[in-house]
């Protein structure tokens, strides 16, 4: 994570973050939510955080397109400040307040495809919604493996793990339900009867 040393107002030298300009106006006073990104220690960037809105907008384009870089508007502040703000929206809501996991990568969309597909055919046999039940099962179970492969202490970490996966699926699931809400024109178009 960059380190850049600034002097603030309120809390004199300290190191350089960044906020959304909802967070910047109004996280100490009111409900905003708050989102961190998942960062990496080489990371270049600058420690920062956005509102539920901005949120929204980022899953609604997928990603930082200039339409969620615009409702953001990153504003400079200190990472005191982004502390602060949090402690405040902690209070608020602590539900509202979370990290975002990296955005997926092009191989774990074309493996997540590859399930689908799968699950696809099952309901060919079945019922959209009995396969999606029993892909939740098996995701759920093979999830569980995963956590227990990689856990140091299973039993010490078991809270920790269930708040972590369920807060992943939280966030995958908002995402793909938005992107359906916000594309219903185009995934449920009705078939060109003009032919
Ligand atoms: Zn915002
Ligand atoms: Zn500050």
């Amino acid at each position: 994570m960059s380190d850049i040393p600034i002097d603030c107002q309120e809390h004199g030298p300290s190191t350089k973050a960044l906020l959304c300009q909802h967070l910047h106006r109004d996280g100490r006073q009111k409900a905003c939510g708050l989102i961190e990104p998942l960062v990496d220690e080489e990371d270049e960037e600058l420690p920062h955080a956005w509102c539920s809105d901005c949120q929204a907008v980022l899953g609604a384009e997928n990603g930082w397109t200039e339409a969620a870089e615009q409702s953001a508007s990153m504003t400079a502040a200190c990472l005191r400040c982004l502390e602060v703000v949090r402690e405040a929206q902690l209070a608020f809501d602590s539900e509202q307040v979370f990290i975002a996991r990296d955005q997926q990568d092009d191989a774990s969309i074309e493996r997540a495809d590859a399930f689908i597909q799968f699950a696809n055919k099952l309901a060919e046999h079945s019922s959209i919604a009995e396969s999606s039940q029993s892909l939740l099962i098996a995701a759920s179970r093979f999830n569980a493996y995963d956590a227990l492969t990689t856990a140091d202490d299973i039993s010490a970490d078991r809270q920790a793990l269930i708040d972590e996966y369920c807060e992943a699926y939280r966030q995958s699931f908002i995402q793909n339900l938005d992107d359906y809400i916000n594309h219903a024109d185009v995934y449920f178009a009705e078939p060109d009867q003009s032919e």
